[in-house]
């Protein structure tokens, strides 16, 4: 039956140190492999944490011992995280509390008249932010169906603009649903070369791959602790100072202002800060901050090389197990000789897959996702849907015999 011959194929990958209870009874190791959404936080970022709490205190304005400590783990935090994404010296690095927040914060201090080009395949807090502003105009790229036509894609867009505005393009480094890589480095020359900039959305490549700003020659990067083997709460963009300074602050309040004073006419003048906290106002998630470091360490010290090699190795035999499935179908954008993170979407033959990834948790104690992975129309394009056929992000959307328009997702990472 294909359920067992799926379960046989993903669970040799990661077990967790948990015991599930079956509907069958019993209980067996949980395969945890939904990574892709939240990878579970390292032991070692828990243990850095519990080794601050004693030292727990105020940041930035309290003149006492704990307080100054807290301000160095937080900026000590920045300083690494820094180190980690490569990025050259005059970037900024922006405590956010996520990758959407992130791609938002990006999209409040677009120039007027930005010109912001997407690829329609994109993760919606990629897809959807540009759009909230009204004076800036996002150009929407159908989807490539190989690295390559994703450069002349967007080769041709960027060609074809009429004025000489700033541009910004934004693209995932490696895909939330089928986890193939894009080209990143080969986009940033294509952007450049037309006078535009680029954000890499890096929530799913960082946790696999190294991602350099300098190297990769990208203007800025954004990512997840979340998904980043740290906990919930606080996330990253990093890259260039001059449009995030030129821009008000994303949320106005303490800590983003520097003075403030009221005006002879009534009013209130505010003299911004000109460093990364004019983007940070409130008080910030000190230890999101000093989790996310302890991550990027631990990344760092495990080696990417390893990492990659490993995964490589898992998703292969994954991929092979799951291609012995007559039933299944694994759905990729850019075909087998894509190079891939620990990320695989599939549809199964005769299932729903809301019921299929149900079946997986409750008779094996595998944790996959279901659903359009909150990319909605890069699914309808695997799926070969048309725009008729609704979905919600994550939602079940057939009865049984009914055509399915969702996927089940399998994904994890060599860093646990
Ligand atoms: N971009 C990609 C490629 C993602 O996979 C996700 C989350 O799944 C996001 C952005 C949004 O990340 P977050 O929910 O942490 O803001």
């Amino acid at each position: 039956m294909s359920a067992t011959a799926v379960a046989t194929a993903c669970l040799p990958v990661l077990g967790r140190d948990v015991r599930v209870p079956l509907v069958t009874g019993g209980e067996v190791e949980y395969a945890a492999l939904d990574y892709a959404a939240s990878a579970p936080a390292l032991q070692r970022v828990w243990d850095d944490i519990a080794a601050y709490a004693p030292y727990y205190g105020s940041v930035h304005r309290g003149a006492g011992y704990l307080s100054q400590l807290s301000t160095d783990l937080f900026e000590n935090s920045r300083a690494t995280v820094a180190e980690f994404l490569g990025c050259r010296a005059d970037d900024q690095v922006v405590f956010t509390r996520a990758t959407t927040d992130s791609l938002n914060l990006l999209a409040s201090v677009l120039p007027a008249g930005t010109d912001v080009y997407v690829f329609e395949t994109e993760h919606h807090a990629a897809l959807l932010p540009w759009q909230q502003r009204e004076d800036v105009e996002v150009h929407y790229l159908s989807a490539p169906r190989s690295p390559r036509a994703a450069v002349e894609v967007l080769e041709a867009a960027l060609a074809a603009r009429t004025g000489d505005g700033p541009a910004l393009l934004c693209v995932t480094g490696a895909s939330n649903v089928t986890g193939e890589l894009w080209p990143v480095r080969e986009l940033a020359a294509a952007a450049h070369r037309h006078g535009a900039r680029i954000v890499l959305d890096a929530a799913q490549l960082a946790p696999h791959h190294p991602v350099s700003v300098a190297e990769l020659d990208v203007d800025w990067v954004a990512f997840s602790g979340h998904k980043l083997y740290a906990p919930f709460g606080a996330g990253v963009l990093a890259g260039r100072a001059d449009w995030l300074q030129a821009a008000e602050p994303y949320l106005a309040g303490g800590g983003a202002s520097r003075k403030v004073a009221r005006r002879a006419d009534g009013g209130v003048d505010v003299e911004w800060h000109t460093t990364a906290a004019r983007h940070e106002a409130g008080s910030p998630n000190v230890i999101g901050a000093y989790a996310i470091a302890s991550a990027c360490k631990a990344l760092t010290e495990a080696g990417f090389d390893r990492l990659v090699e490993r995964e490589r190795e898992l998703i292969a035999r994954v991929r092979d197990g799951l291609a012995a499935v007559p039933e299944v179908k694994v759905l990729s954008l850019f075909g087998d000789d894509a190079d891939r993170v620990g990320v695989l979407s599939f549809v199964v033959d005769g299932w729903n897959s809301s019921h299929f990834a149900a079946a997986l948790s409750a008779e094996y104690g595998i944790g996959v996702r279901d659903g359009l992975f909150c990319a909605h129309p890069l699914l309808r394009e695997l799926l070969g849907a048309d725009d008729s056929e609704q979905g919600e992000c994550g939602a079940p959307e057939a009865e049984p015999g009914e055509r399915s328009l969702n996927a089940i997702r399998i994904s994890f990472g060599a860093g646990t």
